[in-house]
């Protein structure tokens, strides 16, 4: 029997989750990614002989017991002979009197390092430790989706996860900042408010610090760029096609069905499913005209306040010096801040040298230097562009970074060279998501939890898949879709969903 088609648009990590999926599934896949490297929001890159690893700071997934480690391992992104560097040291701080903590990956040492910077707060960061360790035993069900699921198997997930489901949902309506006032001591305040942004929900928080707390949170050694290079070649194996400097113009629809896609190029390509990988406000706006309307994303298209989306401007500095003894991630807070949209009292200082299997000049050390923001900081970014200045102003930046860098490792001076400045434009540019962001909307604790089954009602053989429709985003939500996207077509075609050939 003659092979149904698929098309996959995009070709991140999504995108190739699903695409690995269906070839396993009997499916003629052909995935088409804009760039001319696949991987999306997933990647690295070279600069002056250095590798820049653009993504993955934690994975969820890596314990070897994990559920999600089972989706990584068969689509081709981890397995065995992947070495997983455990971070010992999440960060530190380092606040602008001296005061300096870190935030470990052992819980009991972190407790101890919390309870020795504010016993003032000891019965309470006993709670929040508790709390962080409630959260070690939120392992999702991935298998299927829930509404695909029998009344057994909801049974099931609802005995096992109930007492998570109360915990989660109630941590979820709680802002960092909220929570941060519980704490008398001012250096806890600002962490857990300032951990990524104020008003990021106090379970995303928790959630991070379980999954790398309980050892299900590492790095895979070679970096994102590995990650998506495996994926790759298991596609390959299994018999799938990826065609990158594809980029995609529309989806073909006749007659409520999707029927294929046409290319930038002009290039027409017929298909029994078009999955849309993108983000997904792209694929809804631009590559299906905007003629179907979820509610769910016109709702958060169109209030930033309650759905912000989380971005980096990021300036990467090749350094001649071996570096391994230093923190792996350094907050450095300033009194003179970094001006964007905002002032920026702290800069994170990312350190690459624990991964030696990457490409790196004998002795020295690639650090990133990054400041967070939100559509706020992509509107800035704009301006500056639309006036001119955008070239002097990324140096400007750049160079701040490094003057308050200097300041604590003085030793260095003369020794760094900036290699490369990324900005919440250069996200957009390359991803096509909203306003720069690389991991969907914010969950806050006044919005809503997004979790969209990616099919359009009124439009047959289509679906979304990616980090849009699940959650606030990441890695983990960008496989979890990909195999749903691919689980939702077998149970379309009727075909028996099996996740090896
Ligand atoms: C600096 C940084 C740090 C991060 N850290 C982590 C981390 O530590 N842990 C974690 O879990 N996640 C992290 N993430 C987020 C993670 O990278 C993303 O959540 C994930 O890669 C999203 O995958 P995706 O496939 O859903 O979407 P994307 O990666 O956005 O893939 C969509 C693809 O569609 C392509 N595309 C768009 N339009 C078209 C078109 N018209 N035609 C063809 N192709 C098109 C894009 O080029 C892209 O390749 C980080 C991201 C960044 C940038």
């Amino acid at each position: 029997m003659k092979k149904k088609k698929v098309i996959i648009v995009g070709g991140g990590v999504s995108g190739l989750t699903t695409a690995n999926y269906l070839c396993m599934n009997g499916y003629d896949v052909l995935v088409l990614e804009k760039n001319a490297v696949a991987g999306g929001a997933c990647i690295g890159w070279e600069r002056r002989g250095c590798y820049i690893d653009g993504c993955i700071h934690w994975l969820v997934g890596t314990r070897p017991d994990s559920t999600t480690r089972k989706l990584w391992e068969e689509v081709g992104a981890l397995s065995s002979e992947v070495k997983i560097f455990n971070q010992e040291d999440f960060y530190t701080l380092e606040f602008e009197d001296g005061t300096t903590f870190t935030v470990w990956a052992d819980l009991e040492r972190l407790k101890g390092e919390l309870v020795a910077l504010a016993p003032e707060d000891e019965k309470q960061i006993k709670k929040f430790c508790k709390l962080i360790r409630r959260f070690h035993k939120i392992d999702a069900p991935i298998n299927k989706p829930a509404d695909m699921m029998n009344i057994a198997e909801l049974m099931k997930v609802g005995l096992t996860m109930a007492g998570d489901y109360y915990y989660v949902s109630k941590t979820s309506k709680i802002s960092c900042a909220e929570y941060a006032k519980k704490f008398k001591n001012q250096y806890i305040r600002r962490w857990l408010s300032e951990h990524m942004s104020s008003d990021y929900n106090l379970m995303s928080t928790l959630y991070m610090l379980a999954h790398v707390t309980s050892g299900d949170g590492g790095i895979p050694v070679g970096g994102s760029k590995a990650i998506v290079d495996r994926m790759i070649k298991r596609l390959r194996e299994l018999g799938g096609e990826i065609r990158c400097s594809a980029e995609v113009e529309r989806i073909n629809v006749e007659d409520g069905r999707a029927v294929g896609v046409t290319l930038k190029s002009g290039e027409v390509l017929k298909s029994d499913w078009v999955v849309a990988s993108t983000p997904s406000p792209h694929a809804l706006k631009k590559l299906l005209g905007d003629k179907y309307k979820l509610k769910k994303f016109e709702d958060r298209l169109s209030d930033r306040k309650t759905y912000p989306i989380y971005t980096y401007t990021t300036a990467v500095f090749k350094i001649a010096e071996d570096l391994s003894d230093s923190p792996l991630s350094h907050k450095i807070y300033t009194k003179d801040p970094i001006t964007l949209d905002k002032d920026n009292f702290a800069v994170v200082y990312r350190n690459y040298s624990y991964d030696q299997t990457v490409k790196l000049p004998e002795g020295h050390t690639v650090v990133q230097a990054t400041v967070s923001g939100n559509d706020d900081t992509y509107f800035w970014w704009e301006n500056v562009k639309n006036s001119g200045h955008y070239k002097e102003k990324k140096a400007e930046i750049a160079e701040k970074m490094l003057a308050l860098y200097l300041e604590k490792y003085p030793h260095l001076e003369g020794k760094i060279e900036i290699i490369d400045v990324i900005t919440p434009l250069t996200y957009q540019r390359y991803l096509n998501g909203r306003h720069g962001s690389f991991q969907a909307f914010v969950q806050t604790s006044h919005g809503k939890s997004m979790m969209q089954k990616g099919k359009i009602p009124g439009l047959d053989g289509f679906i979304l898949s990616g980090q849009w429709i699940l959650q606030s985003g990441g890695l983990p939500p960008a496989g979890i879709t990909g195999r749903f996207a691919a689980r939702r077509i077998c149970h379309a075609d009727k075909v028996k969903f099996k996740t090896s050939i």
